[in-house]
């Protein structure tokens, strides 16, 4: 993406989302690491219901190591791949306590080892909990992406995501990260795209636009 569009794309979304930032409630890094945990294949909103009481179930980190699998469960019985999330929960909260002194680390090769955590949570967990530029690529991202072209249809997420890095300033990713996930999930959405109002009609290279202008 030449910076002449890329400029235009991130203008529409200051414009747009001035103040978009993570949605997922958390008050620590480590609630933060197991809200993103929770949220693969489910919604930020749902992951919030469910945080609600386990923050409040287990306030500590010792607490999520010495919980019994099956009261984790429960707790996490709502969302998508719970049972293997409360077994990743456990994991990596022993993980935590035994190898890295109870601290979460901040830096992405060891984020990366926790039991769990993958590249989109390490993304995730080093912009908003550490104020390291990092740009995570979750459906959002990745739909707007293809769609305004900074990426290709085909292209993989860690593709996207180089993509997108080449493009924008090193210094606007997480701000500009949050702006992505707000165009994609309130205005952009998958199906039924705002494309009447859309000021960046001319760019988009998704054939759903035809449609939605016409309806
Ligand atoms: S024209 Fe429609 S599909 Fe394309 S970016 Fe705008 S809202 Fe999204």
């Amino acid at each position: 993406m030449n910076k002449e569009k890329t400029q235009r794309v991130l203008n529409y979304f200051h414009e747009l989302f001035p103040d978009a930032s993570c949605e997922l409630n958390h008050s620590n890094v480590f609630e933060l690491i197991v809200a993103v945990m929770l949220s693969a294949q489910t919604t930020d909103k749902k992951v919030n219901q469910v945080t609600e009481h386990l923050f409040q179930k287990y306030p500590t980190i010792e607490s999520y190591a010495n919980a019994s699998l099956e009261d984790l469960q429960q707790e996490l019985k709502t969302i998508g791949l719970y049972r293997n999330k409360a077994k990743n929960l456990k994991k990596l909260a022993q993980t935590i306590l035994q190898d890295y002194d109870g601290k979460i680390p901040d830096n992405r090769k060891d984020l990366e080892s926790l039991p769990g955590v993958g590249r989109k949570t390490t993304n995730v967990v080093l912009s908003v909990g550490y104020n390291v530029p990092a740009f995570a690529v979750d459906t959002h991202v990745e739909r707007i992406a293809k769609r305004l072209g900074f990426a290709k249809k085909d292209d993989s997420v860690l593709t996207v995501e180089k993509k997108i890095c080449r493009s924008i300033p090193r210094n606007l990713w997480n701000q500009s990260h949050h702006q992505f996930i707000f165009f994609g999930r309130y205005f952009c959405k998958a199906l039924q795209p705002n494309c009447q109002e859309c000021h960046l009609y001319d760019m988009c290279k998704d054939e759903i636009k035809k449609k939605r202008r016409t309806m």
